[in-house]
């Protein structure tokens, strides 16, 4: 499951975000993901509510933001969204280098018990 290594690596970042913010505690969290990560959120969901039992993050709820797919085409000079991983404007068919979005795996927010309430 290739959620689980992303989960893993997941859990030490909210480990560390929390001891920074003083929490003993993880009761919710914020990703975005872009569309490049390939990521299933359900079993996102699922590996997370079962690696991090006896973490910091253990039974917190987690909220994940897509972000979708997008590059910049030189030639019609608009951003086109990208499906399918096929990496051609939609457009004029010119390749696409120029990647703007979709290769998120960003904590957000994570929020926590005592937390600052910024
Ligand atoms: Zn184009």
């Amino acid at each position: 499951m290739h959620e689980a290594s992303l989960v893993e690596a997941l859990i030490e970042v909210i480990e560390t975000e929390a001891a920074n913010a003083g929490m003993v505690r993880v009761t919710g969290l914020k990703l975005r993901v872009g569309a490049m990560r390939m990521v299933v959120p359900e079993m996102m969901q699922t590996a997370f509510e079962i690696m991090s039992k006896g973490s910091v993050a253990e039974g917190a709820r987690m909220q994940i933001e897509e972000v979708p797919l997008l590059a910049h085409c030189t030639n019609c000079n608009r951003d086109v969204e990208v499906d399918g991983h096929v990496f051609l404007c939609t457009l004029c068919g010119t390749a696409l280098s120029e990647i703007l979005s979709g290769q998120e795996l960003d904590l957000m927010e994570i929020t926590g018990d005592p937390g600052e309430s910024s």
